[in-house]
């Protein structure tokens, strides 16, 4: 032999060595050496896929915005009970929920003095109309509602409260909630601080000038005053007015309406299982969205990448166990899909062998974590190792915390994943006009597929189902 042979014949061995090694990595009780196989193919095939891509840009322009109770609501669906049918689900059906309807008409508002100009703001959900000309008050700043809670009685009195609080930017979205807290209760306390108005800077980590809507609530025994958001651009120049130190003069004007109890519907469909029907694999996102966008990211998005990872996890066969997607109705004014989707099913949540749901925008998935009983880690491992050539980081806390719809799930211990998306630009477009089928990467939509079919693929096909904790 010569050398060049030699250490040709030397780097097979070594590849070969190389191979066996990551064979024997993926190895695993819990799976067939065919059926890891098959993951490799589904990822594949679910890279090259334009399935979700087909469905969100479907959803997004043949139905559009799908507020909860609205003819668009009504809308979508239809468009998703026609589509898992056309998908060749096994099962389609639809469960009502109630939630209470409210409806937006119009909005606008201005600075009136020291210097005139429009601002660009929207109602928050829920919110009461303003008078037909509006209010108008002079602006009393707080950069955070807990300063707004110290604040004296009769500090607002007859003023428009404005909270100017900036959510801070991160992968995980972790700005959100503390950032949440002014648009859910602050019209409550500045109106128990004596305000007439309530506007904030919009929950929006955004450089551009579009207002952030979203849920807001009332207090029985508060009087209810109008709760609105302006957009962050608008927030940093009635700060800079009202640092002048002269009085801010603003005048909101928002027309909405409640309506009383509406009506919408969970879409469920399901690919049914050959060994243990019963027991499901579910995922799923929110079909509802605001008004303002088309609901492209949130959540068209998750509607769609869920919807085509069912459909490939599928493509090798029938599974053990059932693949559900749920699409959960009127999420956006309180979970009431869930809530509904939950109390419906109460007797049969424990045949849940692993949920997730995709309400996070249509970028990467970077983390996988649990939140399941010690015994099944090992079956949980075995998923993240086939997840890695994704791009997709183990976590391996095991105290996942899954998407909101699956928040009403949580007392009773189902095992619960999170494929955590990066949110880093989600908080840009979030709730807001500019929330439409062009900010989804179809590149990295597919990566969501591919993530999600494996995750579908192998907690039905198991040979032991993942317990809850
Ligand atoms: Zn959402």
């Amino acid at each position: 032999m010569n050398n060049r042979f030699t250490s040709m014949l030397s780097g097979l061995i070594f590849a070969s060595l190389s191979f066996n090694a990551a064979t024997a990595h993926a190895q695993s009780d819990n799976f067939s050496t065919l059926q890891l196989a098959q993951v490799e193919q589904i990822k594949q095939q679910a890279l090259q896929s334009d399935l979700a891509w087909n469905l969100v840009e479907s959803l997004t322009t043949e139905v559009g915005p799908r507020m909860p109770g609205t003819p668009g609501d009504k809308a979508a669906v239809a468009w998703a009970v026609a589509k898992f049918k056309t998908m060749g689900f096994d099962k389609v059906w639809t469960e009502p929920a109630t939630f209470p309807k409210w409806i937006r008409y119009s909005e606008s508002a201005a600075i009136v003095s020291p210097a005139p100009q429009r601002l660009h703001i929207t109602a928050l959900g829920n919110s009461i109309s303003t008078p037909k000309d509006g209010i108008q008050a002079q602006v009393i700043e707080f950069q955070t509602l807990a300063e707004l809670e110290n604040a004296p009685d009769n500090a607002a009195k007859g003023k428009i409260v404005f909270i100017n609080y900036r959510m801070n930017r991160d992968r995980d979205g972790n700005g959100y909630g503390p950032a949440v807290q002014a648009r859910s209760r602050g019209a409550v306390v500045a109106a128990q601080k004596g305000a007439v108005g309530y506007v904030m800077r919009s929950v929006s980590t955004a450089y551009h000038r579009f207002a952030h809507t979203g849920g807001s609530h009332y207090k029985d025994g508060v009087t209810k005053i109008v709760a609105s958001a302006i957009s962050n651009a608008d927030a940093d120049q009635l700060h800079r007015l009202v640092a002048l130190g002269k009085p801010v003069t603003i005048n909101i004007n928002v027309q909405a309406k409640s309506m009383g109890e509406g009506t919408s519907y969970n879409v469920i469909a399901e690919f049914t299982g050959k060994e243990f029907p019963e027991q499901h694999v579910l995922i799923g996102g929110h079909l509802d969205s605001w008004d303002l966008g088309t609901g492209a990211l949130d959540d068209g998005a998750g509607v769609a990448l869920t919807m085509a990872a069912a459909k490939l996890a599928v493509s090798k066969g029938q599974p053990k166990r059932s693949i559900r997607v749920v699409l959960f109705a009127a999420e956006e004014f309180g979970l009431w899909g869930a809530k509904a989707y939950v109390k419906a099913n109460e007797q049969s949540l424990s045949n849940i062998v692993a949920a997730a749901e995709s309400d996070f925008g249509a970028d990467k998935i970077w983390a996988f974590d649990s939140n399941v009983h010690a015994s099944s880690l090992p079956l949980v491992s075995d998923i993240a190792v086939m997840m890695k050539s994704l791009g997709v980081e183990f976590l391996a806390k095991n105290s996942a915390r899954s998407g909101p719809d699956l928040i009403p799930f949580r007392k009773f211990n189902i095992p619960a994943f999170a494929l955590s998306q990066d949110g880093s630009d989600y908080f840009d477009y979030h709730h807001t006009a500019d929330d439409t089928l062009d900010k989804v990467d179809p590149k990295k939509l597919r990566q969501n597929v591919a993530t999600y079919a494996v995750f579908a693929f192998m907690a039905a096909n198991a040979k032991t189902r993942i317990m809850g904790k």
